[in-house]
């Protein structure tokens, strides 16, 4: 539940939001994790194992972790060999890229059954502007802001995520039990089991997650299966931001037809960059990070001025769990899948839960944003991030309503047909023949189907069809 203007969040989320993954061959994590969020130390030993064969692979850890040892439990004997793989540039701002050896004298990439990895870590902790604020602050930091520790696995890699690179997948969602502790902490958070209140505790979690964290000295509460971390909000907003997220959650499940898995998390935290400048959210199912102060602030949700925003932000984060988490979306056009749809989504909630007028008005700021939106490319013709002009623009706007003009020629019934075909399939590449195959197949009138495709999604004035559809060019 982002409560910043995407504006602001795409500047500072430089990862696309999904990576393909088999459920089936998720990785299983055991060991210890222990850390300090005074000290904004980690340090960990884990053990690895359910790991799909891969010949040409990476382990991406992130760079400010040091490596002890990589071991072959199985085999035991003493640290593998190890190298760095400076080739391995998906999402490589954060992270290293390990690849070991089986000390045979064999060069090649070699996993182990069990992989045992032991290192540590240490990070500046930004408690306040007396400290010195971080010149950034961004979803794949390890952030340390003097009360807590928030970190998260696809794009962060705190803990060890496998990545196949012939097939460019990311292992990033895993099984995990994991004795965690700090003795710094109040309550201890890792996605995929349910927030403790304590020093330690073993963790587990059976189900592929991310195993993002977020610990730390703060209050936590729950209701109705909800949890909210540190929200720092009245009980009767809690209780608001309850009731919205479930029935947001209920407009979901009942019009994909699929439950949510697990139960939702909320998480605010306070950013270590100039929170004055700072502030973003992003979801790693089922949890939403807010990361931000004041109006930004998850306390901030149902202030007048930004209430309608507010909730939309958070219809467009509880719609990653079926576009980006059920349906993986990769590169360049699966972050217009996730984004360009999750966003759609939460319009087309708020139109069936907020009233017309709600999301009319949003749709109509939406507009008046795009004065200086040129040099794009239609999405038949994306090949490249610079195709899309501007990465917030092209995801968070242009797709999006060029989606709600294709609703409205096509009606609601037939989207949502189309919609759950996309999620239902499961598909490991969500490119544009993917995108434009699944809609022929769901609109009945294939000259209808031809004539919208031409008009939104090969035309360059595709926008201006799309803004004249919905009557507000
Ligand atoms: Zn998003």
């Amino acid at each position: 539940m982002p409560l910043v203007n995407h504006r602001l969040i795409l500047l500072i989320i430089t990862l696309s939001l999904s990576k393909v993954q088999a459920q089936e061959q998720s990785p299983f994590i055991t060991g210890t994790v222990s850390f300090s969020v005074m000290k904004g130390t980690i340090a960990c030993d884990l053990v690895l194992s359910n790991l799909p064969k891969i010949n040409n692979y990476v382990i991406r850890l992130n760079s400010g972790m040091n490596v002890h040892f990589f071991k072959d439990r199985k085999r035991g004997g003493g640290a593998l060999y190890y190298d760095m793989d400076t080739k391995d540039s998906i999402g490589s701002d954060e992270t290293k890229a390990y690849y070991l050896h089986e000390n045979r004298g064999n060069p090649a990439r070699y996993i182990p059954e069990e992989l045992e990895i032991k290192y540590l870590g240490m990070y500046p902790v930004v408690g306040d502007s007396a400290h010195g604020y971080m010149g950034q602050d961004w979803r794949g930091n390890i952030a340390f802001n003097g009360y807590s520790l928030r970190a998260e696995g696809r794009q962060g890699d705190w803990y060890p995520i496998l990545y196949d690179m012939d097939k460019r997948k990311l292992y990033s969602e895993v099984r995990y039990n994991i004795h965690v502790s700090c003795e710094d902490c109040s309550v201890l958070f890792v996605n995929g089991s349910t927030p403790v209140r304590a020093k330690q505790a073993d963790l587990s979690n059976n189900q592929p997650r991310e195993m993002s964290i977020f610990c730390g000295k703060f209050e936590a509460s729950e209701d109705h299966g909800i949890w909210l971390l540190n929200s720092g909000m009245t009980p009767a907003d809690k209780q608001r931001l309850i009731a919205t997220a479930s029935t947001y959650q209920a407009f979901y499940e009942k019009n994909f037809d699929i439950p949510y898995k697990g139960s939702l998390t909320f998480a605010q935290t306070r950013p270590t960059a100039d929170p004055r400048y700072w502030g973003f959210s992003y979801y790693t199912s089922p949890t939403t990070f807010n990361v931000g102060v004041g109006p930004y602030a998850m306390q901030a949700l149902f202030d007048k001025d930004h209430v309608r925003r507010n909730k939309q932000v958070m219809a467009h984060e509880l719609a990653h769990y079926y576009f980006g988490t059920l349906l993986k979306s990769e590169g360049v056009f699966g972050s217009i899948m996730a984004e360009g749809f999750a966003e759609f989504l939460s319009f087309e909630l708020t139109r069936n839960l907020e009233g017309d007028n709600i999301s009319q008005s949003l749709l109509i700021d939406k507009k008046s944003s795009l004065t200086y939106f040129s040099n794009y490319q239609p999405l038949s013709r994306v090949r490249t991030e610079n195709d899309y002009g501007n990465r917030e623009y092209y995801l968070y706007y242009y797709a999006p309503i060029l989606f709600l003009a294709i609703e409205k020629e096509i009606g609601e019934k037939a989207m949502w047909t189309w919609l759950k075909a996309m999620v239902n399939s499961r598909a490991d590449v969500t490119d544009y023949s993917f995108l434009v195959t699944t809609f022929r197949n769901s609109v009945a009138d294939k000259s209808i189907a031809a004539r919208i495709e031409a008009k939104y999604l090969s035309s360059t004035d595709a926008l201006k069809n799309a803004l004249e559809e919905l009557g507000i060019n």
